[in-house]
């Protein structure tokens, strides 16, 4: 097998795919929204030739993003292709919005679990931080995705001065579904967001009685397979997770890339370090071009990390 290591010896096993830049919220810290031609954006096969590929490679776990993944139509067949193609583990990153309807046909087509984005429990707050996103859809897909089997379920809230008042709600919450919680680090991704007034560091809200007194603190912290820090909750149903990609970075172990819905393999969120990968597989690239390619994007990946630059998260896929 030819593996896929850059030039740090980090293994890369982690594909990130944001499958559409087309979203139905408009998170304030998210991107600006630009839509690009249909035309412009992978196909199902071009996304599944390049899981193929990079499973061939050592890619196991694929996780779908956009944008909002669940906007996309036919995604149940591009799950079932991607599965075919080599994803054993696949899962899923969405607002949830569109989940409670298709949460079981996506588990019989092949996805594994979904992470559900949340930021707040509070419905005014909801469409404050969306752009107009209802929150009642987002938790009812809560349960669907846990009836359907999509599990771990994970809630992922961004923690911003705007919602640092609600962790301890949102621990209530995923106690009584026995779900995992996580706490990320707003990134600067989106320059007409005031970031730097809403950026809350992980450290400051570890520190804090009312989120102390509620997990069990582990004396040798351990990040996960996803980058979080996560510790059980001390009622023994649920866990919470955080995820400080700001203040206390997990480059050294960075074992993903992204492939962005327009076909680039990303080697860094952010860092625009990236092959074209759409444009060798309309061009008719052969199996080992395109494995090629793949390794030139690899070998490009930075050791570290630089948010000053300016991204869109939903065109690279969070
Ligand atoms: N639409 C889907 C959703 O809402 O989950 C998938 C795409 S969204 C870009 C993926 C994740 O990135 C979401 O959990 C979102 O909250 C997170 N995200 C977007 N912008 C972010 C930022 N500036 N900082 C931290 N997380 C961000």
């Amino acid at each position: 097998m030819d593996a896929l290591v850059d030039r740090f010896g980090r293994h890369i096993t982690y594909l990130r795919v944001s499958i559409t830049d087309r979203c139905n919220h408009r998170c304030s810290y998210c991107a600006p929204f630009v839509q690009r031609e249909r035309k412009d954006i992978l196909s199902f096969a071009e996304i599944a030739r390049i899981v193929k590929t990079m499973s061939d490679m050592g890619v196991k776990k694929v996780r779908l993003t956009g944008g909002e993944p669940l906007v996309r139509k036919g995604i149940e067949t591009l799950v079932a292709m991607l599965k075919e193609a080599g994803a054993s583990d696949l899962a899923m990153t969405t607002n949830g919005t569109l989940l409670e309807r298709h949460a079981k046909t996506l588990k019989k087509a092949g996805l594994d679990r979904v992470n559900i984005s949340i930021d707040t429990l509070n419905a005014e707050r909801f469409r404050i931080i969306s752009g107009g996103g209802e929150l009642a859809p987002a938790l009812r897909a809560v349960d669907a995705a846990i009836e359907a089997g999509l599990t771990p379920v994970k809630l992922n809230t961004v923690l911003m001065r705007i919602n640092e008042d609600e962790i301890a709600s949102i621990m209530d919450f995923v106690e009584t579904k026995s779900i995992t919680a996580r706490f990320i680090e707003c990134m600067p991704m989106n320059a007409d967001f005031d970031w730097k007034k809403n950026y809350v560091p992980i450290e400051e809200i570890l520190k804090r009685d009312d989120v102390r007194e509620r997990v069990v603190l582990d004396s040798s912290p351990r990040r996960d397979s996803s980058a979080a820090y996560t510790l059980a909750l001390k009622s023994g149903k649920g866990t919470v997770g955080f995820v400080s990609p700001i203040s206390s970075r997990f480059c050294s172990t960075c074992n993903r890339m992204r492939l962005t819905s327009e076909g680039r393999l990303r080697t860094c969120l952010p860092v625009e370090l990236s092959v074209d990968l759409k444009e060798a597989i309309r061009g008719g690239a052969g199996e080992e071009e395109l494995k090629n390619l793949v390794l030139k994007a690899a070998l490009l990946k930075p050791e570290k990390g630089d948010y000053s630059g300016e991204n869109s998260m939903i065109k690279i896929g969070g």
